[in-house]
């Protein structure tokens, strides 16, 4: 078999460069918000790069833009690769745009090598993969998912008062045909997205290559104390009932269950406290606060929340407070498909590129792909571990490297015939 060409190292900090001036915090990190003037010229920008590289681009209702490598059998299904161009507030360079621009040069490198492709291949941009205007993430990949339909854009609402249909609206997305983004199991054969690491485990190994094999899901839960509010001074030991006291032994424990854990996938965070009355001379009478838990087991996800629930009634005993744990959200983990993890493996192995097996903690669109289609993720290092900071930063050497895995990847699933070894 003729040779896949190398990515060009060029190309990819050139269309990361030339796609960061759409931005609207110059010198404060990248600010670039969903359908705002600076992020619909950055679409404009990416659809003009993918009609140069030789791709065909289509936008679906919601303003997913897909551009497709048609292959010599269009009638399968296609194989997809992609990431989003949208960012937090004051953000970095790469989150996102790393597999956008990598996935574009991907297909063009495929393209260029003239190697032949039955299906399809196409790179997504997913529409508001952040949750900064709309309050809800993944909106592009949510759609395809069947989680956000039409009816749900009505209740979406910007800080402006404005909802997510009206701004469809106003710019010429046709509602009429918002039910055409879903996907059924089948439509897409398999996805895998390229993305910045965001954490510090690659630059810590020494490897160049993360291959995902899960993304942890988040459970968030509520936790309420509830003691009895009384003077700071006038209340002698014995008989208090501190709600801020019993708090904080039950986080000390969550804390130490997530550490304890044989799985390094799981982690627990108390990251907000409100105490009230909050003065400094009154025993808080009632404390509430947050646990963000995230983990690739959703088994272990419930014993903790079963172990919490023992400690918080046990310490309610002890310290003569009430406590009551409210479930706000619980997800699966989406598992990684184990076939595009073993052809990732030895497209490294060939490429003689060390890679990690790894689970992913932060989540990203493939974490919706994966309710309609088979998946894996690349993840390439991030320096010092920094993401969402306008100190982000990742080498173009490593991103070039990481599209040179994706493409090889992209080209063998898409000579593929059925999905017949493929496991549910
Ligand atoms: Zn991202």
């Amino acid at each position: 078999m003729a040779h896949i060409k190398p990515a060009l190292v060029e190309n990819i900090r050139k269309d990361i460069e030339n796609l960061n001036m759409y931005n609207e915090t110059p010198g404060e990190g990248i600010t670039r918000i969903l359908f705002t003037e600076q992020e619909l010229k950055a679409r404009k920008y990416i659809k003009k790069r993918m009609r140069e590289v030789g791709l065909e681009v289509e936008e679906d209702a919601i303003g997913n833009i897909y551009g497709t490598l048609k292959g010599s059998n269009p009638r399968l299904s296609p194989v997809w690769t992609g990431s989003h161009i949208d960012t937090v507030p004051h953000a970095g360079s790469f989150d996102g745009m790393t597999g956008v621009v990598g996935g574009i040069e991907a297909l063009r490198v495929i393209k260029e090598s003239g190697l032949r492709h039955e299906r399809n291949i196409q790179v997504i941009v997913f529409t508001s993969e952040e949750p900064t205007r709309f309050g809800k993430g993944c909106l592009g990949s949510r759609a395809m998912a069947g989680d956000l339909t039409r009816n749900g854009t009505n209740y979406l609402v910007d800080e402006d008062g404005k909802t997510l249909s009206k701004v469809l609206d106003e710019l010429g997305y046709n509602n009429e045909q918002f039910h055409l983004i879903k996907k059924e199991k089948g439509d897409v054969y398999g996805c895998v997205e390229l993305h910045i690491e965001q954490g510090a485990i690659l630059e810590r190994l020494g490897k160049k290559i993360g291959i995902v094999t899960a993304i942890s899901a988040p459970t968030d839960l509520i936790i309420e104390v509830e003691g009895t509010q009384e003077h700071a001074g006038a209340t002698p030991m014995p008989v208090r009932r501190d709600a801020m006291a019993a708090a904080a032994k039950i986080i000390i424990g969550i804390e130490g269950m997530a550490r304890t854990s044989d799985n390094p996938s799981m982690v627990a965070t108390v990251g907000k406290l409100d105490v009230f009355p909050g003065a400094t001379n009154v025993i808080p009478g009632m404390v509430r606060f947050t646990v963000d838990m995230r983990s690739d087991n959703f088994k272990e996800k419930e014993q903790i929340i079963n172990k919490i629930e023992v400690l918080s009634n046990a310490i309610g005993d002890i310290e003569g407070v009430k406590t009551s744990i409210r479930i706000v959200s619980h997800e699966y983990p989406a598992v990684a498909d184990a076939h595009i993890v073993e052809v990732m493996k030895g497209v490294c192995d060939s490429q003689r590129k060390e890679y990690n097996l790894m689970v992913s903690g932060a989540y990203h669109d493939s974490m919706f792909v994966s309710r309609f289609a088979p998946f894996s993720m690349i993840f390439v290092p991030s320096r010092g571990g920094i993401s969402h900071h306008k100190d982000e930063w990742t080498d173009y050497e490593d991103i070039k490297s990481g599209v040179d895995v994706l493409a090889e990847t992209l080209l063998i699933m898409s000579n593929e015939k059925e999905n017949t070894e493929r496991n549910e």
